[in-house]
């Protein structure tokens, strides 16, 4: 193989490039990227850099120098545009075309968006320069509505929060983050953001976004109440980046569909958020948007394009930060999975709990316990009986639920 064009230059597709120069292949590589910046990691945008911990550049991937060994073509700023199978070319925006033997997608997602989103003071989250002009903003003190508590949309709370700044959370759900990560744990999510003094409006959906003069002034509810606001983040979730994609012939359904070897056709494979593949360890088709798996696919889609040809099985690992709190999971967590705790003691700010779903351990999570979730971890790896769990010990461990009934009352409703 002597041409691999990588298309998305983030945290798969720069890892993917490193990889294939790491395992010794000497080919001509071509990396297309559609943003002007050289690859940064995104975590921090939603955390440290809107807070302003970080300036910009510490959130850079890699030095000048670093990308000059990878010996690449590098196109930034510049968006593949279609993808030719049979050709084996990639089109860009200016009307270049680019061929290649072997094809990397890594073209992650976009953030999804209301009617309204182009008014002024309407923010979503996604790159780096969204975080600097969401920072910019929140600088000058707004009255700010979050729209969606997924682990997004929380987060750009809690920092807005942590500045000082008056913030409502809407959610359709009854609580945050519960499709993640289950009800129970959202409720405790929940409790966190009003002890900080943050406010939810959960169960009810925003239905549209008011304005003056081309300006957005609040958020108005599906019960028709209104929130006002001189600040609103849509963190309404994100859709796959395959729009270039559409007539190239490759299976695309929420995500690029690729089989376990994340493989979409013969010479083309999809890595990080965008690729959609069967795990073998949990048996079911997923497509994750997780820093961590970003990198573990894109070594394992560059490894198979250079002919390994081993399935993609990982444990999916993914980590939020919150004011003060650090949750982080290894797993899977089905919306019907048990959820038991196995050590600490939720009302207390540091616990760590199972999820247990047909019988075997699918998902553990960890609150502020990131040493003991380490250890937990096996139980995901080696599919342990749920009963193993369950069973526990002389001392059974707590269920969230009888911790659940005995703290509710008090935990409840600073602002509700
Ligand atoms: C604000 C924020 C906070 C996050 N926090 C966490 C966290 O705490 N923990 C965690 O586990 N994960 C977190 N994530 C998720 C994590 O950052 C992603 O899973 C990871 O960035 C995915 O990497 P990727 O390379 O697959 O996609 P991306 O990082 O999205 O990169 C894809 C790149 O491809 C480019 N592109 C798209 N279309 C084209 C095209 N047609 N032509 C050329 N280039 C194109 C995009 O502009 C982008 O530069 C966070 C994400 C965001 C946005």
């Amino acid at each position: 193989m002597k041409r691999i064009v990588i298309v998305g230059v983030s945290a798969a597709g720069l890892t993917a490039a490193e990889t294939l120069r790491r395992r010794g292949w000497d080919g001509h590589l071509t990396l297309i990227g559609d943003e002007p910046h050289p690859p940064y990691d995104r975590p921090p945008l939603s955390k440290q850099i809107l807070t302003g911990d970080w300036p910009a550049e510490r959130a850079v991937l890699r030095s000048p120098q670093d990308l000059a060994r990878l010996e690449a073509d590098l196109h930034l700023g510049q968006p593949a545009t279609a993808l030719d199978v049979a050709g084996r070319r990639v089109h860009l925006g200016g009307g270049e075309s680019i061929g290649f033997d072997g094809l990397i997608i890594a073209t992650g997602v976009v953030p999804r968006r209301l009617p309204g989103s182009d008014l002024a003071g309407v923010h979503v989250l996604r790159t780096l320069d969204d975080a600097l002009a969401l920072r910019a903003a929140l600088l000058t003190g707004p009255r700010v509505v979050v729209v969606g508590a997924g682990f997004l949309g929380t987060e750009v709370a809690a920092a807005a929060r942590t500045m000082g700044l008056e913030v409502t959370v809407v959610e359709p759900e009854p609580v945050p983050v519960r499709r993640p990560f289950g009800e129970r744990i959202g409720a405790l999510v929940a409790d966190l953001h009003r002890a900080h003094g943050t406010r939810l409006r959960c169960g009810i959906p925003a239905r549209r976004l008011r304005s003056a003069g081309g300006r957005v002034t609040g958020v108005e509810l599906g019960d028709g109440t209104a929130l006002p606001a001189d600040l609103v983040v849509l963190a309404l979730g994100a859709t796959p980046a395959t729009g270039w994609l559409t007539g190239s012939g490759l299976r695309l359904a929420d995500g690029v569909v690729c089989d376990a070897c994340c493989r979409a056709a013969p010479g083309i494979y999809a890595a990080g958020d965008v690729a959609s593949w069967p795990n073998p360890h949990f048996g079911t088709r997923i497509r994750l948007e997780h820093r961590m798996n970003a990198t573990e696919q894109a070594i394992a889609a560059a490894g198979n394009l250079l002919g390994d040809a081993t399935p993609f099985a990982p444990v999916p690992y993914f980590w939020t930060d919150q004011y003060d709190t650090k949750i982080q999971a290894y797993g899977v967590f089905p919306p019907d999975a048990d959820l038991r705790v196995i050590s600490g003691d939720p009302s207390n700010g540091r616990f760590t709990a199972a999820y247990g779903h047909q019988g075997v351990v699918v998902g553990v999570l960890g609150w502020n316990a990131p040493r003991e979730l380490r250890t937990l971890r096996r139980l995901v790896v080696e599919r342990a009986r749920w009963t193993a769990v369950t069973d526990a010990g002389p001392c059974p461990p707590p269920t969230v639920d009888r911790w659940w009934q005995s703290t509710r009352p008090r935990t409840l409703g600073v602002h509700s």
